[in-house]
């Protein structure tokens, strides 16, 4: 049986029935971060309280159970994203950490000196900056695709870009200003027949899409175990066994290594032993696997529907408040994304104005400054959704924007922008 969202999963979330000013939390932020069920802070004090030990040193059982438990946990993830092995999954500390890891190690063997990199016009800071450093550093060229109507990338825009000098791809899967979705599997077609791995930044589509690296047919792909109703702290990086295989390790010291003796050589260990240096964070990919099975166990069905249904019904109410427009084109495939500006007011006082009603929502640029300066705005409103949340809720925010007034934002730096 599908599960009934919202009704069906409030009670999961304990923090949904905390106060706030003794105001019922209203979060529509949930692309900067998610609350956490009950079952994934239950698998964390679980593991603390029967588990805790550190991994591959201690020749005792405990350390050998907190083994157990972390590949257990990787072995979730490689289930939960349809890769083929479990050495192909890489714990890191989130999607940031992720591209970091893909730009310093696999960039820099593969990128050199009048070499270009592909990128969209809508990358986040964190799949943006990597490659932008990546290239400055090896005297290559980043080359932005432009966003399309909708806002997408089409597979044609973005096959232009490519030439024989193109070397890597990095594009986002789901947009974190407008839920729009871009054609990843038709982008890596373009990018393999130009004999060109890419690089997917998944941490808007991992909570709201089932995600099958293998039919997407990316080479590597990220996510944040945050958005995902998993712990902070904690992410994942997918990459292909053999592209991973022939790469540099990335942090050095402890767990890397096969061998090493003062001055010999360096044997590092192979995938993904040499990417986790130093202690891993066993708690976070316990609890990341623990959200993952909550989340699949809600029913991709049930969380699309409403994922679906709440985009849907977003776009209408905003639709009928004056000076009220909806950015790109959200309803098409959502994504629990609905990003939007009022005429005349500063999207931060929008967001202020939201908060004195008791709703939390982002205003600005989303860490993706250039999007909005292409799309001629300073910023807009994001509203983002969870499997916890209901049209109440919207109800609330369109009911309020009715009311709202410029603010000293508006009056003082009507021009100013935020990230
Ligand atoms: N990419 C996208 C599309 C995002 O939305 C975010 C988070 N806002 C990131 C990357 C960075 O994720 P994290 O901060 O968890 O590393």
């Amino acid at each position: 049986h599908p599960a009934r969202l919202p009704e069906a999963v409030r009670a999961d979330f304990p923090i949904l029935s905390a106060r706030f000013d003794g105001n019922p939390l209203v979060y529509l932020d949930n692309a900067a971060t998610t609350h956490k069920p009950r079952a994934v802070l239950d698998a964390i004090v679980d593991y603390y309280s029967t588990v805790n030990g550190n991994v591959g040193r201690g020749h005792y059982a405990l350390s050998r159970a907190a083994a157990d438990r972390y590949d257990r946990a990787r072995e979730a993830v490689r289930r939960a994203i349809g890769a083929a092995h479990a050495d192909e999954i890489v714990f890191c500390r989130g999607t940031t950490d992720a591209v970091n890891l893909v730009a310093g190690t696999f960039g820099r063997r593969v990128v050199g000196r009048g070499d270009q990199v592909v990128v969209t016009g809508m990358e986040h800071n964190s799949n943006l900056l990597p490659w932008r450093r990546l290239c400055e550093e090896a005297g290559a060229e980043l080359v932005v695709v432009p966003v399309g109507a909708h806002g997408r990338v089409s597979r044609e825009d973005f096959s232009a870009a490519f030439g024989p000098r193109v070397r890597l791809a990095a594009v986002a899967h789901v947009s974190n200003v407008l839920g729009t979705v871009n054609p990843v599997r038709a982008l890596a077609g373009v990018a393999h027949r130009n004999g060109v791995p890419i690089v997917v930044d998944g941490a808007q589509a991992v909570p709201h899409r089932p995600v099958d690296v293998r039919e997407l047919d990316a080479d590597f792909y990220c996510f944040s175990g945050h958005k995902v109703y998993g712990p902070m702290g904690v992410g994942v990086l997918y990459g292909r066994r053999d592209l991973l295989a022939d790469t540099a390790p990335y942090q050095v010291g402890g767990g890397t290594v096969k061998g090493v003796t003062r001055t010999g050589p360096v044997r590092y260990l192979p995938a993904p032993g040499r990417f986790e240096a130093g202690t891993p964070n066993i708690e976070g990919a316990v609890g990341l696997a623990a959200a993952l099975r909550y989340l699949h166990g809600l029913g991709w069905d049930a969380v699309r529907r409403h994922d679906r249904a709440l985009v849907r019904y977003a776009v209408a109410a905003l639709g009928e408040i004056d000076r009220v427009r909806v950015v790109g084109d959200p309803g098409a495939d959502p994504s629990g994304i609905v990003s939007f500006v009022v005429d005349g007011v500063h999207p931060y006082d929008v967001g202020g104005h939201l908060d004195a009603h008791g709703v939390a929502v982002r205003g600005g640029v989303h860490c993706a400054a250039d999007l909005l300066d292409d799309l001629g705005l300073l910023g807009t409103v994001r509203m983002s959704f969870a499997v916890y949340n209901s049209e109440d809720e919207v109800d609330l925010v369109a009911g309020a924007l009715r009311t709202v007034r410029p603010g000293t934002w508006t009056r003082e730096r009507p021009t100013a922008r935020f990230l």
